[in-house]
């Protein structure tokens, strides 16, 4: 059980924007967004927030770091708490936890900014009660998070879920702007990828442009296949691409119980309205991610 009267710090980074807060629990005592720029000073930047808070408020307990990924997270291994091989310039084998415990003397929870949104979902938001919550984000890149019984799952690594491969409508010959896998998930559904295929921003799409039939029915393929692998109870897609075309996903939902055909017991749309939602805490499920990863740090 979380003890919300501690107060804690959390550390989002994002692939555009990075985040720091203090809270407790799910209240959020102070919060502030920067750029994501080199890897030093955006770090430093965030410290130098979280220290002077600490003047304000009081010294915090723990930190918890939720970050893009890939991610190292085996304790045994020389790069545990780095960003690994990312193709985002510059931040390819940093040490974030190094970086941050060289600042602070307490102890620091790192996880991938999705595990912590599925976890931050499951102690305060639409993941209550749910002994297996997804989280996907669709923005600048599509993760996932899994976090089973309270716990998120780590393995060798962490899963990545953006980076499936998903069947593609006929005749769709897009190339994907994956730089490791041309068309997987990711490579084919997130902002970029949105924005390769219509020449425009993803704002600027219309919501009847042809673009959507396929984002939709390829979410729609990776849907159905982490229903049928994890059996969540929850899966909820945040990330700035959905954030404002929450119709789309009664048809992600439509398509998706399509494509499960009605095996899965008892799942067929009106189930799948309940499983498939919008974060419970809205656009603050990352941040409040990074301060559940303090809780367990
Ligand atoms: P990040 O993934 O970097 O944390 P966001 O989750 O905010 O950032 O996602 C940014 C992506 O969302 C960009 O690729 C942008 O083009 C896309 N986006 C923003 N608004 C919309 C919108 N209304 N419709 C579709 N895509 C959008
Ligand atoms: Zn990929």
């Amino acid at each position: 059980m979380i003890d919300e009267t501690r107060l804690v710090a959390g550390i989002e980074l994002g692939g555009t924007k990075s985040i720091a807060l203090v809270a407790r629990g799910r209240e959020i005592v102070e919060i502030a967004r920067i750029p994501t720029a080199e890897p030093g000073p955006t770090l430093d930047a965030l410290s130098a927030q979280l220290d002077a808070w600490q003047g304000a408020h009081g010294r915090v307990e723990a930190i918890g770091i939720g970050s893009f990924g890939p991610i190292g997270l085996d304790r045994g291994r020389a790069d545990y708490g780095h960003i690994t091989s990312t193709p985002k310039p510059g931040w390819a084998n940093v040490d974030v936890v190094g970086h941050v415990a060289r600042r602070f003397d307490v102890p620091i929870g790192f996880d991938t900014d999705v595990a912590g949104a599925a976890l931050a979902e499951y102690h305060w938001g639409a993941g209550q009660g749910c002994d297996v919550v997804l989280y996907l984000t669709i923005g600048t890149g599509i993760g996932g998070g899994v976090v089973v019984h309270g716990a998120p799952v780590h393995g060798l690594v962490h899963p990545e879920l953006g980076h499936l491969r998903v069947r593609r409508a006929p005749g769709d010959d897009f190339a994907g702007v994956c730089p490791f896998h041309g068309d997987c998930l990711e490579g084919l559904a997130a902002g970029p990828a949105i924005g390769a295929r219509t020449g425009m921003a993803g704002a600027d799409v219309g919501d009847d442009h042809p673009v959507w039939a396929l984002v939709v029915d390829e979410l729609a393929e990776a849907m159905a296949m982490l229903m049928l692998t994890l059996s969540p109870r929850r899966i909820l897609i945040g990330g700035g691409v959905f954030q404002h075309r929450q119709p789309l996903l009664d048809r992600i939902r439509a398509r998706t119980a399509d494509l499960l055909g009605g095996y899965v017991a008892g799942v067929g749309v009106a189930e799948l309205s309940g499983i498939i939602r919008a974060p419970g805490l809205g656009d603050k499920a990352g941040p409040l991610g990074a301060v559940a990863l303090a809780y367990g740090a």
